[in-house]
């Protein structure tokens, strides 16, 4: 089925859209109430207005710089996932969330990177801990923070993964054990996102992988992809090639050009045109 990704809370109800996923909390720290007819989105632990207005709630990495989007590799500031206080206030917007609607969807959810978190608390949590080593610890972290969100959300869990299905790299990035998540997530999502979807080798590789890595698990995953100007039949191509692998497509940021692109591909299967990505 398909869906749409959204700041505007009209789109959600389009009748191209079985699904639609509403941002009550976006990486640069914005904040919406949720809706009852959204699947409602929070991110998590990427929060730029909240670090910028207290900078102790970055994560930082052994030399002590924090993980702000002012620094290289980050588009957003990352909050240290052992935050406390914050983690709490977290799963207060995921309850407001699910009292709502029953599904929500968690984003931004994990450490930064390799390296990060070297802060003093989690240098103490993790000496504290029974963990020898600090992998194992971090991951450990993230399945309890996924795990206390799930237990109040009574419908579906859904959670966002980095786009990087090869083998023990979403646990040494950011935490991610996928198959211990996968005990408390009903679906994962993949943003595979690009401005055009001029070719889509890259697009099966990256959704045969997670095939691969979440077929074992019985674990569902999603794909969303970028509609914002992109074109029609171009759009249409990736949708053909995502959901050979992916039980759902969603489209974010463009609801106009997504609604086109499901209303096009419907007409054309109904009169057999095929839309084949050029390979
Ligand atoms: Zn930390």
């Amino acid at each position: 089925m398909y869906g749409v990704v959204t700041r505007n809370a009209e789109e959600v109800e389009w009748p191209e859209f079985e699904v639609g996923f509403y941002e009550v909390k976006d990486v640069t720290g914005r904040a919406a109430e949720p809706l009852p007819e959204a699947i409602n989105m929070i991110s998590c632990f990427g929060d730029t207005a909240g670090v910028s207005s207290d900078p102790d709630l970055a994560a930082v990495d052994a030399d002590g710089n924090p993980a702000t989007r002012e620094q290289p590799y980050f588009d957003w500031s990352h909050v240290c996932p052992t935050h406390e206080r914050y983690r709490e206030g977290l799963l207060e917007i995921v309850a407001d969330a699910a009292a709502e609607n029953d599904d929500v969807r968690l984003d931004d959810v994990g450490f930064p990177r390799e390296g990060y978190c070297r802060c003093d608390r989690c240098d103490r949590r993790f000496a504290e801990s029974e963990y020898e080593d600090r992998g194992a610890w971090r991951a450990a972290e993230i399945t309890d923070f996924v795990g206390r969100a799930a237990e109040r959300i009574p419908g579906r869990t859904y959670l966002t993964l980095y786009p990087d299905p090869y083998p023990g790299h979403l646990y040494e990035r950011a935490g991610i054990d996928v198959e211990r998540l996968a005990e408390h997530v009903d679906e994962f999502v993949v943003p595979l996102y690009d401005t055009e979807y001029a070719t889509t080798y890259w697009l099966e590789t990256i959704a045969k992988g997670f095939e691969s890595l979440l077929d074992p698990l019985d674990a569902a995953f999603s794909v969303e992809l970028y509609a914002v100007d992109v074109d029609v039949d171009a759009l249409i191509g990736a949708t053909e090639v995502a959901e050979t692998y992916a039980e759902n497509v969603y489209f974010g940021y463009d609801a106009s050009n997504a609604a086109a692109a499901v209303r096009r591909k419907d007409a054309d299967e109904r009169s057999g045109v095929t839309h084949r990505p050029e390979s």
